[in-house]
């Protein structure tokens, strides 16, 4: 199974408490696309301006993600400005410019309607709507956002939310969307307004994930060394949703392994500013990475009463 994602492909300027990157390549497509392209084949929705240099498209190829879907149109690219404090968790956005965003028109190539798993990345909610009506029988659909849209969106982003299997947000968004300080009935009523299961990011504390009935807690892998969060929600789903679409496995314990090879993706992309790390990550080292979480997340059951 392949997976078609679309989202934003941006410049970010972002300053963390350990340096600053200007103009550098980000958007919710490019984190996502580039971690599933470790596990699954990805083709790409997303738009960019006259600005955006042939470097990084090349980058996007060389992960052999299919770029049938990426436009180019007039104008400037979408540009996102943010800062992050010592408490690296909550990104705080300073400018959203979205240029070439306000004139896209997603247009999924014909071979891309009949995806099987669909992946709607943070983006405008009116957007990822457009996206659903062209797919025509996807086996798994879900979907991310953020403040900006929640505040400025909220009606189109409930009917997202109503018609994917799905939802990943993080655990301040949770509660901005339902208006609920506490997380579990944020949880609860996020999963009434339609969804099947819902994955809320919990930055460095990890994540959980809820059905109706049931709920699963990873945290998120322990490291010294965090220089810039920025995608880390992105790279998370990147890696959750490739590896689904590579096994086929939508059973419970299926989809917790996923939840932790997206857990084990995210841990890299921190490690450095922009996709750096992405860029000479490898196979090898995700899977070593995947062991050593298995082994500080596993301890004995307690004997037969
Ligand atoms: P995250 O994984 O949540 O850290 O997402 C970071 C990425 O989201 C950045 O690379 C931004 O370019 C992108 N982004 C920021 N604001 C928006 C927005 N309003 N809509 C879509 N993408 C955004």
């Amino acid at each position: 199974m392949g997976i078609v994602v679309v989202g934003t492909v941006a410049f970010d300027t972002v300053e963390t408490p350990f340096g600053k990157g200007e103009n550098v390549l980000g958007g919710s497509a490019t984190y996502f696309s580039t971690a599933a392209s470790f596990f699954s084949e990805v083709s790409l929705v997303a738009v960019v301006g006259e600005d955006f240099p042939e470097e990084h498209v090349a980058f996007l190829r060389s992960r052999e993600i299919n770029l049938a879907g990426l436009q180019r149109i007039p104008g400037r690219t979408f540009h996102w400005s943010g800062r992050y404090g010592y408490d690296l968790n909550e990104a705080q956005t300073l400018d959203t410019q979205l240029n070439v965003l306000l004139a896209f028109k997603p247009q999924l190539p014909p071979a891309y309607r009949e995806t099987d798993v669909l992946f709607l990345a943070n983006i405008d909610p009116e957007l990822q709507l457009e996206v659903l009506d062209q797919v025509t029988a996807p086996r798994l659909v879900a979907c991310d956002s953020m403040n900006f849209w929640i505040s400025s969106k909220p009606a189109a982003l409930r009917e997202v939310i109503k018609r994917v299997d799905i939802v990943l947000i993080n655990e301040g968004e949770a509660r901005m969307l339902t208006g609920e300080p506490n997380l579990i009935k944020a949880a609860r009523s996020i999963i009434a307004m339609g969804c099947k299961r819902l994955v809320v990011k919990r930055g460095e504390y990890g994540v959980l994930m809820f059905t109706a009935d049931t709920v699963f807690a990873a945290p998120a892998y322990p490291l010294e060394e965090v220089f810039d969060p920025t995608g880390a929600g992105d790279t998370f789903a990147g890696g959750f949703m490739g590896y689904l679409a590579n096994t086929g496995d939508l059973s419970e314990e299926g989809i917790r392994q996923a939840l932790v090879f997206g857990a084990v993706m995210a841990s890299f992309n921190v490690e450095a500013f922009s996709l750096d790390r992405m860029k000479r990550l490898t196979y090898r080292e995700i899977e070593a990475r995947y062991r050593s979480f298995r082994q500080l997340t596993s301890f004995r059951d307690l004997p037969a009463p």
